[in-house]
């Protein structure tokens, strides 16, 4: 077998660019597996079709219980336990005024302050209901809705590498709209490298780079969805206190894992949470890594970091943490 032989292919699936790059015999017939998870997954998982497990589950709350598959079970229990562990920073409950806001829909537009505040009523991952033997989910309070759009990707990642795997792949990439998987090393035994987003400037520049092998690289940042209104900049992660976009002091949070659905969980709420309440919650979890910009553009990345972490403008500075 010739080991650099690989098949790449692109698609705009689930929302998102999925880039693709697989070596080995299978590697085309893995892709396409793994192109039909994503579109599973998306059917379960999506908040806007209606036949969804979510939407299923939204239009029933603070009345009836609803059977759902296995698999949105699971993402809801892994959202429930990053709630926790981000102390309510991450809330899928938050459902509810990301849809005031207009978040990925044609008509975005900042709410009244009275919506925002009835709305805040219903954000609570603690009212959740779930029951795993039975598959059943049930929000408690009428109105209550949840929102995957912060996880459900990081959970799609993870399966097309167990895909991979499950096809006899050892070395491959994949690039989910910014979550970035790399299963192995490249063929000629290096790690993978994975450019991280300068939040500041275009597509394609980078703050530094990472050197990965079997790791889950994912992003949040205010740069990547957001709309203007009367010049103010309004963008897409919302703080579950207030209501509002968070205002931290970071401008993006990346976190290294072994898989994306653990990096989903924890960019989000560390975008939320700001740099040194992100330090702490990071500080506590094991084989969790991050980079942090700020606002007025200094780098922190935490010291394990340390030679698999480079930035690209050599003049700056890291501050390891
Ligand atoms: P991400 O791009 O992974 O940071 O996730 C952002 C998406 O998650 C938004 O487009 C919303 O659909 C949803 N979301 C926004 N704020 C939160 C939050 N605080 N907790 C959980 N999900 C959120
Ligand atoms: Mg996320």
């Amino acid at each position: 077998m010739n080991t650099l032989k690989y098949y790449e292919r692109q698609d705009l699936l689930i929302g998102t660019f999925i880039t693709q790059r697989i070596y080995g015999e299978n590697a085309e017939n893995a892709a396409i597996k793994a192109l039909k998870e994503l579109e599973y997954i998306e059917e379960k998982m999506s908040f806007f079709r209606k036949d969804s497990d979510v939407s299923k589950i939204n239009s029933n709350s603070g009345e009836n219980s609803v059977r759902v598959n296995k698999d949105t079970i699971h993402v809801i229990l892994q959202a429930k336990k990053y709630g926790n562990i981000s102390q309510g920073a991450f809330d899928i409950t938050v459902a509810p005024i990301v849809k005031s806001w207009g978040i990925f829909t044609q008509s975005q537009k900042v709410p009244s302050d009275s919506e925002i505040k009835s709305n805040l009523k219903l954000v609570d991952y603690n009212y959740i209901e779930i029951d795993e033997k039975q598959y059943c989910v049930k929000l408690r309070k009428k109105g209550q809705m949840i929102d995957l759009g912060g996880i459900a990707k990081g959970y799609a990642g993870d399966k097309a590498v167990q895909i991979y795997k499950e096809n006899g792949i050892k070395s491959a990439f994949i690039n989910l709209g910014g979550d970035i998987l790399a299963l192995g090393e490249k063929p000629n035994g290096l790690a993978w490298k994975v450019g991280i987003q300068n939040p500041n400037m275009d597509i394609d520049s980078y703050i530094g780079i990472a050197s990965v092998k079997d790791k889950a690289v994912v992003t949040s940042g205010a740069y990547q969805r957001y709309f203007v209104q009367d010049n103010q900049k309004y963008h897409h992660i919302i703080d579950p206190r207030t209501g509002y976009p968070s205002q931290s002091d970071l401008i993006s949070a990346t976190i290294i894992a072994d898989i994306s659905i653990i990096g989903e969980a924890l960019s989000t709420p560390a975008f939320v949470m700001g740099l040194e309440e992100s330090i702490k919650m990071i500080k506590k979890l094991d084989g969790v890594e991050a980079i942090f910009m700020t606002k007025d553009e200094n780098i922190h990345a935490t010291s394990r970091l340390l030679k698999s972490f480079t930035l690209s403008d050599k003049s700056k500075k890291i501050n390891w943490i």
